[in-house]
Order: structure tokens, then sequence, then C-alpha cells
């Protein structure tokens, strides 16, 4: 479940349609629409509830979605609920970063060149582990 949070690989009906896994793209929940991160993330309105009580808002357009922290959609993912997020999304926000487009890996490093904890960083090939909050 986690690991499709980074590889945008993950159990939703309209991706394992894609990989032929599934016939019907059709959202398990509401049943009235494809079931993708975006229709997940934004209106199924089956799960409007999570949303509301992890987001604050039952619900959310992309743009509210580009804001909410990692951490927050893995608790989300929790309440079984698979959900992509785009690395590009994280890593490029315009409205974090001061210059996302320049490689700056010392943004997480401290003075002796180790690295912070920081919970925009979600290097490729790990693992984000959802913890307890
Ligand atoms: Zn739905």
């Amino acid at each position: 479940m986690v690991t499709g949070l980074l590889t945008g690989h993950c159990h939703l009906s309209r991706h394992l349609q894609l990989i032929g896994i599934v016939e019907d793209p059709e959202c398990r929940w509401c049943l009235e629409d494809e079931e993708t991160s975006s229709h997940v993330l934004t209106e199924c309105p089956a799960i409007a509830r999570v949303r509301e009580r992890h987001f604050g808002s039952s619900v959310l357009n992309p743009e509210d979605v580009k804001r909410i922290q990692p951490r927050k959609l893995c608790t989300f993912a929790k309440e079984d609920t698979t959900v992509l997020i785009s690395l590009y999304s994280v890593h490029y926000d315009k409205e974090y970063w001061i210059d996302p487009e320049n490689f700056r890996p010392e943004r997480f490093l401290d003075d002796e060149g180790k690295l912070l904890p920081h919970e925009r960083l979600i290097p490729f090939g790990n693992v984000y582990e959802c913890v307890d909050t």
C-alpha cells in the first residue's frame, strides 16, 4: 500500500485495469466512477467522511491535494484506501521550495553533511512508511 505512494503503482482499479489484472476500473467503494487516485483523494462520495477526518474537507480539488503532507496521506491510506502521491508535486512545489528546479541537496543536510529528516524528502527507491500520530 505505502509503496504505491512512491511509485504511483498501487491497487486502485484503474491502475489494475491498465496492467491487465482487472477488466473494470470502476470504484469499489462508490461504483460511480473510475477508481483513480484523483477520484479517491478528491471526490469519491463513499469515503467523503474519511477525507473530512484527515484533510478537513470532504471534497478536495487537485491544488488541495498538492498541499497535503505525505504523512497525512499515509494515515488516510491506512483507512483501507490506497493513495498515490505525485513525487513531482512534492518535490517541485513552488509554494514550498524557493527554487525547486535546482538540485540543492544541502537543503536536506546538516552542517556535517548528514541527512536531516524532512517530511518533503521522498527519495526514489525508498519506502515511505507511515507512522501513527
Ligand atoms: Zn468512488
